[in-house]
């Protein structure tokens, strides 16, 4: 096995994520078969229990771990299919510790973070090895080098080095080569001290990703290369993509990353042939057709909350030869200016999963407006529940409808708690999570999208449809069609006769990739387009 670790220098939000994925693409392609990982330096157990404007989105996986976004990246950029052993924390690693030291596991010595700390992260990289196949792993270090909290996590991967042979190692380090307007040059000072800062840990990485908005020349490369101790060839731009995120890897392998890594590592393998890669590269960027997609949601501003959806969005397009547009808006917004203002203009509607009560009535006015006016509507989670609510409202005249989760009293509960949930105290992945199979009912439109009569979704909610509700809600024309295998959880609701209205208790968005568009979102955009 071969070991990757990519680290972070001078800022965060660099696309260190996007650059490991971009490299697992390239390696893949190269006929190595990818492990990625990431490890989280802070101190929550999983990301979880934190807020999107903290965060971003959550990615849940099939087992149902609650991860970092970056693993959404992961899993659309390979093929690998990941599950909790592949995102650490810090907050996953004292809790270990801690319940060995409560155990008496320790024998008495004094627990510090070296040797046990560090043990439990080298241990991590040694489970992963062990338990998923596997040529090389790339293990993403989150945060920026200089970081007190990834402090131990770099000396654990110093350790390693030790331990697996330094020739099955290689860091490297992606880095932020700043533009200075005044001066009209890019700097590399900042990216000298971070490696100079990682040197001083142990760790000398062997290949340097500048980040830069504008072409690192020749001698600044020479410059990176003599301070940082690595040859010239090794030191490699990584430019703002322009079109989309999905050119990284061909950007990246243009300056022979992939070529570098394995010269590094010792791994002998062909050259890739990226020409059907390239090929869905270009349906991304010059689409024939374009559409306008209303995502409606409250963490709108935020590039990162609903990135799956968005990449989702985008697969969607690719296949039906479209561009997507989407026109992000607030649903306090709708609730204020009411819903002609902004939805008007679009060709589909999206409603993305969410908690909490703020925008609701929003996001039900969107729902109504695409019932209403035939406006293609896509509900993830939140967004079924929210069509319930809508239909239940207006067209079963049940008067002030509502999930449990926003009006505890009211008359009509058609969204309640699931039953599993009652006894739930404490808020840490404790939601209905992962991986779940759902039948579909036969002659409906989810079963005719997925051209199968059972699928497998991963969820992360607490609140159902009501069942008690459905069969007033089916015979005023609100389809369930599709259930768990028992036939006890509503998991697809869908409008018989309009032209898409589909919603779903699941997330699709989590299981797209660019060449494997989901079935219900190619659907959708192609509604969207007729
Ligand atoms: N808040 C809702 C629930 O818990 C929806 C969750 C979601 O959209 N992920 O059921």
């Amino acid at each position: 096995m071969k070991y990757l670790f990519v680290t972070g220098g001078v800022v965060s939000s660099l696309g260190k994520g996007l650059a490991a994925a971009a490299l697992g693409t390239l390696l893949e392609h190269r006929g190595l078969k990818v492990i990625l990982q990431k490890f989280d330096p802070y101190l929550n157990v999983d990301p979880g229990t934190m807020s999107p404007f903290q965060h971003g989105e959550v990615y849940v996986l099939d087992d149902g771990a609650e991860t970092d976004l970056d693993l959404g990246h992961y899993e659309r950029f390979t093929s690998c299919n990941l599950s909790k052993l592949n995102n650490l924390t810090s907050g996953q690693v004292y809790e270990t510790v801690l319940r060995k030291e409560r155990r008496g596991d320790y024998l008495g010595k004094t627990v510090q973070v070296i040797p046990h700390v560090t043990d439990e992260i080298k241990n991590r990289i040694h489970e992963v090895a062990k338990k998923m196949e596997g040529d090389i792993i790339i293990t993403e270090i989150g945060g920026t080098t200089g970081d007190i909290e990834g402090l131990p996590f770099l000396e654990a991967l110093r350790q390693f080095q030790d331990e697996v042979g330094h020739e099955n190692v290689a860091f490297i380090h992606v880095t932020l080569v700043p533009f200075i307007k005044a001066a009209g040059e890019l700097k590399t000072k900042p990216t000298q001290q971070s490696v100079a800062k990682l040197r001083e840990i142990g760790i000398a990485p062997k290949i340097i990703i500048c980040r830069a908005e504008h072409q690192v020349d020749n001698e600044l490369r020479d410059k990176i290369a003599m301070f940082c101790n690595v040859p010239r060839s090794n030191v490699i731009q990584f430019l703002d993509v322009k079109d989309t995120i999905y050119e990284a890897p061909l950007k990246l392998h243009q300056e022979n990353l992939d070529g570098i890594v394995c010269d590094a590592l010792g791994l002998k393998t062909p050259e890739p042939d990226l020409t059907d890669y390239r090929a869905t590269v270009d349906r991304i960027i010059n689409p024939a057709y374009q559409v306008k997609i209303a995502v409606v949601g409250k963490y709108i501003e935020l590039q990162d909350a609903y990135k799956s959806i968005y990449e989702s969005l985008t697969h969607a397009g690719a296949s039906n030869d479209c561009g997507v547009q989407i026109v992000r808006i607030d649903a306090e917004d709708i609730e204020k200016y009411g819903p002609e203002k902004y939805l008007s203009e679009v060709d589909g509607i999206l409603i993305p999963g969410g908690f909490g009560d703020r925008g609701i009535e929003g996001k039900i006015l969107s729902a109504q407006y695409a019932r209403e006016n035939r406006v293609p509507y896509f509900g993830l989670c939140l967004g079924m529940q929210i069509a319930t609510i809508e239909f239940a409202r207006n067209v079963c005249h049940l008067n002030r409808a509502n999930s449990i989760e926003f009006d505890p009293d009211t008359p009509h509960p058609v969204i309640c708690l699931l039953e599993e949930q009652k006894e739930v105290t404490e808020k840490g992945a404790s939601m209905r999570l992962g991986t779940w199979e759902a039948k579909l009912r036969e002659g409906s439109l989810a079963r005719s999208l997925y051209g199968r009569d059972s699928v497998n979704e991963r969820h992360r909610h607490r609140y159902e449809f009501n069942d008690a509700y459905k069969e007033q809600l089916e015979t005023a024309g609100l389809l369930v069609s599709g259930t768990s295998p028992d036939g006890t959880l509503a998991e697809i609701v869908e409008i018989p006769g309009h032209p898409f209205f589909l919603a779903v208790q699941f997330h699709p968005e989590f299981q797209s990739k660019p060449r494997q568009p989901h079935p219900l979102f190619k659907g959708f955009v192609a509604a969207a387009l007729s």
